[in-house]
């Protein structure tokens, strides 16, 4: 047995190329085990980036029909990946995916750390005066802050997403005592609301990253605090579901974990690894 369903998943409601239909179609030619889909919460200060309360509604009505069409063939859920600096109701959601998007800025405002390397490398230089360090702390510190204010989190998404142009270490040493000490301190805090993490393969079919996030070091950590694992393909269309699972899982394994969790009716259940 190993993982072979997919619960962060993006459509047309929000960021993602394909409709849920196309997913759900997908999921079924691959045939996967289940399917959840993740929309992106509300963001007030960033209002294209995700769904607002009308659209959520359709996006949940939607998956809902897909559900009842698609009874005994795939299981299928509805989720929501939650901004810890937006705003939502989760209650209406089979699970909350917690994840931070943003770095808040010490004059106020945000940066978003995902759109490009520009957009980081100019908030390093305008608003921390070019010390990426204090960037990686604001990051770790706003994230660690609100996911302990969230009123729901089953799952914390690609929690060191501020690595996402970082590889050949090109805007901070990740081996530096500064990054890690913020990014040990915030895991633990946050582990002791969530021990459940995914592992998150999203950056590498978009051409970013050669390696899932979480960086090694804090899978070990989250392994030796007893935390569980998610794989997450964060696909933003129909050809990625599960994409990069088989090195998910070997990365994993290399970092101790010998199950992941999964969605169910009844919850998260614990699988092997395979
Ligand atoms: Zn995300
Ligand atoms: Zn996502």
């Amino acid at each position: 047995m190993s993982v072979h369903a997919d619960f962060h998943v993006h459509t047309t409601f929000c960021d993602g190329a394909d409709t849920p239909r196309a997913m759900v179609e997908a999921a079924c030619r691959a045939h996967l085990d289940a399917l959840g889909f993740s929309g992106h919460s509300f963001v007030a200060f960033d209002p294209a980036a995700g769904m607002g309360a009308e659209r959520a509604a359709l996006y949940r009505a939607e998956i809902a029909a897909l559900r009842t069409e698609y009874a005994g063939q795939l299981p299928i859920f509805c989720g929501i990946e939650k901004d810890v600096y937006g705003e939502a109701d989760t209650s209406p959601y089979d699970y909350v995916i917690a994840s931070g998007h943003y770095v808040p800025l010490p004059g106020g405002g945000f940066s978003p750390v995902d759109v490009s390397p520009e957009i980081a490398e100019h908030a390093i230089r305008t608003h921390f005066g070019g010390d990426a360090y204090r960037y990686c702390a604001a990051y770790y510190e706003g994230l660690a802050t609100r996911i302990l204010a969230e009123a729901r989190v089953d799952i914390v998404g690609h929690f060191d997403l501020i690595t996402k142009f970082n590889e050949g270490a090109l805007l901070f040493d990740e081996n530096d005592p500064r990054y890690r000490g913020a990014a040990l301190d915030a895991l633990a805090c946050i582990a002791k609301k969530c021990p459940r993490f995914e592992i998150n393969t999203g950056a590498i079919s978009r051409g970013w990253r050669s390696a899932p996030y979480p960086a090694p070091f804090l899978l070990k950590e989250l392994h030796a605090l007893g935390c569980h694992i998610v794989l997450a393909s964060d696909s933003h269309s129909a050809q990625t579901l599960c994409s990069g699972f088989p090195a998910a899982a070997s990365l994993a394994a290399a970092c101790g974990f010998t199950e992941a969790d999964v969605w169910t009716d009844s919850g998260f259940s614990t699988i092997p690894l395979g």
